[in-house]
């Protein structure tokens, strides 16, 4: 009573209704709330998974249910007794609520168990990585009355709606298999359901830990691939391709870790760390006599959160490379995205001397109007267009007609992933200014990029 009392006051009704209501009221919670911790219990959660499940549905979003269990929890009530072990859950169940947010739905649904409902989910990864907050917050100590210092062992199984079931039960027992497959492996994780999500949501989760701590520990490297002038056959520039050398993992290739890195915003730092490093590298070699053009590429997320012409001065004052050297490569897609703005801000840059380029050119289901908005230099043809050059007619038809196209409006023209001699024949018949490619040589050490140069 005492309890329900606490709840009626907290959820603040109790003002004006009538004594009728009051017991109603009442009744619910007693029959809704679990009375050690205040939290719902095992009706409400069904009841509710049912309702979220409804407005997945209607709104084609997907949700997940979690349901979590403490490991050796007997044990803790065995040997410390049922006061300590209910008072321990009590500061459990505080801890889950610190750690959600309030359209989570938390649930106390047996002894040791306890279920949350995530809606809205974007992924379903993203269920993942609650969990293993979660376990991580519980796995800290807990401090109970007297001193006694506790920690506890969680394990966690995760069901997805609308994949492993289209109503509450299913989801229900699915996410309970999840759990006892988490409890019979490795303790302290957390199960999906189904094995592949499993796999996925702890390699995005790992990457995103170790790649949030990745620049501290100084574990990006920049690789150049020459670019090269192909009438005269020389080296005049390189594209700077970040490259993680991941201290298990090996090298890491951008294209598995920068769609995680925009995703939680870390692009923008790993991009400037880039540009910091490759303006350093160019200075060192112009002093050595290697006249360059270094390109750095800009991602679409930098282009919208970061102040690009700010960290460009930057990185050109504190580097004392020249701005008239440096080329930034922005893809064809990014620049279709809020087009004023980017126009804008590539005047800007162009204005300090920087040369732009256009990069994987023709992937961009682009109008070609825009082209002669943008103050460009050069376009950079993606290499899907160069791989069957000179055999394919159709693409044979669409390099001649972007190299004449780019010379019409004064752009140079770059052949990207060029590999084989046949290809660079072609290109040269048909006026392309430069070629990069495996021919050449592939992205390489800045050490091994400089025998390259002599
Ligand atoms: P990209 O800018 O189009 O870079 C060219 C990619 O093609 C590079 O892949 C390069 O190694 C590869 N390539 C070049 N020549 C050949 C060839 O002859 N054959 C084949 N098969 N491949 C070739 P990489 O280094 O894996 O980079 C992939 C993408 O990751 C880049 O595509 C770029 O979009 C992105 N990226 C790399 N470094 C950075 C960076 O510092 N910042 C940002 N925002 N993106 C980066
Ligand atoms: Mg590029
Ligand atoms: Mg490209």
């Amino acid at each position: 009573m005492d309890y329900a009392g606490k709840l009626l006051a907290g959820i603040g009704t109790v003002q004006d209704i009538t004594e009728q209501k009051l017991y109603e009221t009442k009744l619910e919670i007693l029959a809704n709330y679990d009375s050690l911790t205040g939290l719902a219990n095992r009706t409400f959660l069904i009841s509710n998974l049912q309702n979220s499940i409804e407005h997945a549905k209607r709104n084609k979003t997907k949700i997940a249910l979690i349901i979590f269990d403490l490991d050796h929890f007997k044990d803790i009530n065995n040997s410390y007794g049922h006061n300590l072990g209910d008072e321990l859950l009590q500061h459990i169940a505080k801890r889950f609520t610190k750690r959600l947010r309030g359209s989570d739905f938390i649930s106390r649904i047996g002894g040791d168990e306890f279920a949350v409902v995530v809606e809205t989910l974007a992924q379903a990864e993203d269920a993942g990585r609650l969990a293993q907050e979660i376990i991580d917050s519980l796995s800290l100590e807990f401090i109970l009355s007297g001193g006694a210092s506790m920690h506890v062992g969680v394990s966690a199984g995760i069901a997805i709606y609308p994949n492993d079931g289209q109503n509450s039960s299913d989801i229900l027992q699915n996410a309970d298999a999840a759990l006892n497959k988490s409890k019979g492996s490795e303790r302290g994780t957390y199960t999906y359901y189904t094995d592949e999500l499993t796999k996925l949501a702890r390699v995005r989760v790992e990457c995103e830990n170790d790649l949030r701590r990745a620049i501290e520990r100084d574990e990006f490297e920049v690789y150049y691939q020459p670019q090269v002038h192909i009438v005269s056959g020389r080296i005049i520039g390189a594209e700077a391709l970040v490259r993680w050398n991941h201290p298990k993992k090996g090298v890491v290739s951008p294209l598995d870790f920068i769609p995680i890195a925009e995703e939680f915003g870390f692009i923008s730092a790993i991009g400037e760390w880039v540009l910091n490093e490759t303006c350093r590298q160019g200075k060192v070699w112009l002093d050595k006599g290697h006249r360059l053009i270094l390109a750095v590429n800009l991602s679409a997320h930098q282009i919208r959160y970061q102040n690009i012409p700010l960290m460009v001065d930057k990185a050109l004052a504190k580097s004392r490379y020249p701005a008239s050297r440096l080329e930034l490569e922005i893809t064809e897609s990014a620049l279709m995205q809020r087009e004023e703005e980017v126009v804008e801000m590539l005047h800007v840059l162009r204005a300090k001397g920087i040369r732009l380029a256009i990069d994987d050119f023709g992937t961009g289901y682009s109008s070609l109007s825009y082209l002669k908005r943008f103050p460009i230099d050069v376009l950079k043809i993606d290499k899907s267009f160069v791989d069957d050059i000179p055999y394919d007619a159709d693409d044979v038809a669409i390099v001649t007609a972007i190299i004449a196209m780019a010379h019409a409006l004064g752009f140079q023209v770059l052949a990207e992933g060029t590999e084989r001699a046949e290809q660079i024949e072609f290109l040269r018949e048909k006026g392309c200014t430069m070629y990069q490619g495996y021919f050449k040589s592939k992205p390489v050490p800045a050490a091994e990029f400089e025998k390259l140069l002599v």
